[in-house]
């Protein structure tokens, strides 16, 4: 690398765990020569404990506070900082205290509480790296990030955004070499804090290499890059060498957590390349995802999404009729129900929407129209990889794999990369293990697989 190249590394929850792993992120930090912008989430559980304390009652807050208090100082105390810091922890804690007074929490109050763990992550973070010896800044993610007022999960105004962050990131780049910022957090017009939905400091670090142009978004984490499935779920993983944008972002969009599903955008603006590297096994050259797509036609990997609600509707009136879908979709506009997967017939049609967003209403609401039927305990299995609309016999390989798994929708030829299924939550693990099985126990092409 030369030296005037400007890397962005975002270094997520499980890589500034504890004291431990900071150091880990400080070697990987240290050992670059270029100019850095590190973006950092919240130490692993901390956003979690946040929701939790926006969704408890007043009398249950103060276990929750000292578990917060705990572990942050624990780890500055390990980081030899905690001197440095602890003022700083100790009020922006106490800023939680105040606020849960008001519970239960505005969504504007709820992101002040959420903004906390970024913040402290970030300041901390930035301590240890001065206290080393780094030539580091520091930028307040509120400063930069510029968002309309969806509290909890705000939108950014992506070219005001990228303005402010390409003066202050420059500007900073003039005396130092390494500059920290905390990811998931913005403000709104007013100033006042919001944030950008779970995940979100993947898409902070993807924004911020977009506006400063980064030669690479690099997405630090705790696996070797980006896996056949989720090893979580599948034993015998392996690791996908290189990967397009189109089959990132779908595999993001069905479930893979490892990369959040806006991420790609703004990098796939200004063609840079992301790679997905492993915190803990920092040699391993990792995933790259690039924009160029490649000729070479096969299924890369199997995502998935659990509690997934399937809504048929059936309708006599839909024969010949036109306007029909319109009016269909125009119901979940108006209950702001986002609609993943479509498969119509001439009589029907099915849809499927995350469980999280869906609203009972739309079951009334669709039944002037004809006879819906509701079905919740449903999985989505996406099988992604370039070219799976032109290749003969992928389908069929598919299905034949999933022999005696009923399944209930089927959606294909809508995208390039992604022939998606519906299955019951209970088939879920029987069936990706079958795909997995029958689309990467073979020998797999080492172009792009390890
Ligand atoms: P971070 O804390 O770094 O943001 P996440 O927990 O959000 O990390 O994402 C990393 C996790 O994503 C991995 O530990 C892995 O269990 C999970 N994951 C799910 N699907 C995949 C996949 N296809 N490839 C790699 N990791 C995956
Ligand atoms: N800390 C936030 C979360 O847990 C954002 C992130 O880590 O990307 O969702
Ligand atoms: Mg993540």
């Amino acid at each position: 690398m030369n030296t005037n190249e400007l890397n962005v590394l975002k270094f997520g929850g499980t890589s500034v765990k504890d004291a431990e792993t900071i150091n880990k992120v400080h070697q990987i930090v240290s050992n670059y020569t270029g100019k850095q912008a590190i973006v950092v989430s919240a130490h692993a559980g901390v956003t979690n404990m946040l929701v939790d304390i926006c969704n408890s009652r007043k009398e249950e807050i103060s276990p929750l506070l000292s578990d917060l208090f705990q572990k942050h100082t624990s780890i500055a105390k390990e980081l030899g900082i905690l001197e440095l810091v602890n003022e700083f922890i100790t009020n922006e804690l106490s800023e939680i205290d105040v606020i849960t007074n008001y519970l239960p929490l505005s969504p504007q109050l709820k992101d002040v509480v959420m903004s906390k763990g970024e913040i402290l992550s970030s300041t901390i973070i930035y301590t240890y790296f001065k206290n080393k010896g780094l030539k580091v800044s520091y930028v307040d993610a509120r400063e930069v990030m510029k968002t309309n007022s969806r509290f909890t999960n705000a939108e950014l105004e992506f070219d005001k955004s990228c303005e402010i962050i390409f003066e202050r990131f420059t500007s900073e780049y003039l005396s130092n070499d390494v500059t920290v910022m905390g990811g998931f957090i913005a403000s709104d017009e007013e100033g006042r804090p919001t944030t950008l939905g779970r995940g979100g400091s993947d898409y902070s670090a993807a924004v911020v290499a977009s506006a400063l142009g980064a030669e690479e978004l690099q997405i630090w984490t705790d696996v070797n890059g980006i896996l056949t499935s989720d090893p979580r779920v599948i034993d015998g993983v392996k690791k996908i060498r290189k990967l397009s944008y189109s089959e990132a972002s779908e595999l993001s969009f069905f479930g893979a957590k490892v990369l959040h599903p806006s991420t790609i955008h703004p990098a796939v603006k200004k063609g840079i390349p992301v790679r997905v590297k492993n915190t803990f096994n920092p040699t391993d050259d990792g995933t790259l995802v690039l924009s160029e797509r490649s000729n070479i036609k096969m299924i890369k990997a199997i995502a998935f999404r659990k509690d997934v609600v399937t809504i048929t509707l059936c309708s006599n009136r839909m024969l010949g009729a036109y306007g029909f879908m319109s009016k269909v979709f125009q119901i979940f506009e108006n209950l702001k129900i986002p609609v993943d997967i479509v498969t119509t017939s001439e009589v029907s049609i099915s849809v499927t929407v995350d469980k999280s967003e869906y609203n009972s209403l739309v079951e009334k609401e669709l039944s002037v129209l004809g006879e819906v039927v509701i079905s919740d305990d449903n999985a989505i299995i996406a099988a992604i990889g370039e070219g799976i609309k032109q290749t003969a016999g992928i389908a069929n390989r598919l299905f034949g794999a999933l022999k005696g798994i009923n399944i209930s929708m089927v959606s294909v030829g809508a995208s390039e990369v992604n022939l998606s299924i519906v299955v019951k939550d209970v088939d879920m693990q029987r069936a990706i293990t079958l795909l997995h099985e029958e689309f990467f126990s073979g020998e797999l092409n080492p172009e792009f697989f390890e």
